[in-house]
C-alpha cells in the first residue's frame, strides 16, 4: 500500500562532468553524464516536488553555459511526462539553494515553498562579502535568493529550522547544516505514513552525487567519499551520509541523488521525445505507470 507515486524527473544534463565533482579526490578518472533532475510525490490529493530546476534565461542560463548544460526543458514539458501541470504542485521543498535547485521557483504559481532559515540567510550574508570571497557563491544566482525572499512578502515561504516530521503526511524535512551548503536538508517520504516506516525513500539532494559516496569504489570493502564540493565541511557530509542510509532501512538503493545517472540500472525508467529521462520509484494504489 503504497501513499505516494515517486518519479525522479530528469530537465537537463551534463554530457562529460569531471568525475572529482561526483567524487572528492577522483583526479584523472575522466568524465560521467551528470543528469539535472528534480522529484515529484503525488498522492492523496497533493502533489508536491523536492527542488524544482532552473530557469534557462538571464543568468541562469549563464551559469548553465559554464558548467556545460544541454538539452533543457521547461517544468511543463517534463512534468507532463508524469501527468502533472506546475499549477497543481502544491509544495516545495528546496534541498539547498543552487541554481539547478532553486532557479526556477516563478514557473510554480500555487506552491508553498520549504527551505531552512540557515540556507537563505548565509546565502545573503555570503552576496554582502567582498568580492575575494567570490568562490562561496559558486552555483548560486543572486537573483534565486531575492526571488525567494519575495515568496515571504508573498506568504508563500515556509522558513524551517532544523527537522520537521509530517510537513504533508509521511514526508519530514532533515537539516544537514554545513555540509554542500550551509542550510542543506534532506527530505524522506516514508511511503506507508507509519513512523517506522520499512517504505521510506531518502531524497538526498547534493549531499550525495554518486552511489560511490555511499559505498566507496571497492565492493570489498565499502567507505564513505564525500562529494568534490562542499560549502561546509566533509565530516558534516559523512555523517549526514550515515544518517540517510539509517533512515532508508540500511539501503543505499533508496537514498536517491538526483545527480546520479545510474538510478536506471535500479529503477524503471524510459527516455522522452525530449531526450531526458523519467524514473519510477512508487507507485501510489490506483496510479498507472509513466514508464511502461
Ligand atoms: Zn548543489
Amino acid at each position: 500500500m503504497a501513499a505516494y507515486s515517486i518519479w525522479v524527473m530528469e530537465y537537463a544534463h551534463v554530457l562529460e562532468q569531471p568525475t572529482s565533482l561526483f567524487i572528492y579526490g577522483a583526479h584523472n578518472q575522466g568524465h560521467r553524464k551528470m543528469p539535472y533532475g528534480y522529484i515529484v510525490v503525488k498522492g492523496g490529493g497533493r502533489t508536491s516536488m523536492i527542488d524544482v530546476g532552473y530557469n534557462h534565461a538571464a543568468y541562469g542560463a549563464v551559469l548553465a553555459a559554464s558548467y556545460g548544460v544541454n538539452t533543457w526543458q521547461p517544468p511543463r514539458v517534463v512534468l507532463a511526462e508524469c501527468g502533472v501541470t506546475p499549477e497543481e504542485v502544491s509544495n516545495v521543498f528546496i534541498t539547498h539553494a543552487h541554481f539547478d535547485h532553486m532557479g526556477n521557483l516563478e514557473e510554480f504559481p500555487n506552491a508553498t515553498v520549504f527551505i531552512q532559515e540557515r540556507e537563505l540567510s548565509k546565502w545573503v550574508w555570503s552576496m554582502s562579502l567582498e568580492r575575494r570571497f567570490r568562490w562561496l557563491m559558486l552555483g548560486i544566482d543572486p537573483a534565486d535568493i531575492l526571488r525567494t525572499v519575495d515568496l515571504a512578502r508573498q506568504g508563500r515561504l515556509v522558513c524551517v529550522d532544523g527537522d520537521r516530521e509530517n510537513v504533508v503526511p509521511g514526508i519530514d524535512l532533515h537539516a544537514a547544516f554545513d555540509t554542500h551548503t550551509w542550510g542543506s536538508m534532506y527530505v524522506t517520504v516514508r511511503n506507508d505514513l507509519v513512523a517506522n516506516s520499512s517504505d521510506a525513500w531518502v531524497f538526498a539532494g547534493d549531499l550525495v552525487y554518486a552511489q560511490e559516496n555511499m559505498r566507496g569504489t571497492d565492493p570489498a570493502d565499502p567507505q564513505y567519499i564525500p562529494v568534490g564540493l562542499a560549502t561546509g565541511s566533509q565530516f558534516s557530509l559523512i555523517m549526514t551520509t550515515e544518517e540517510m542510509i539509517e533512515r532508508a532501512g540500511g539501503d543505499l538503493r533508496r537514498v536517491i541523488p538526483v545527480h546520479e545517472e545510474r538510478l536506471k540500472d535500479l529503477f524503471p525508467s524510459r527516455i522522452t521525445k525530449t531526450g531526458l529521462r523519467i524514473t519510477e520509484l512508487a507507485l501510489a494504489d490506483g496510479e498507472a505507470s509513466r514508464v511502461r
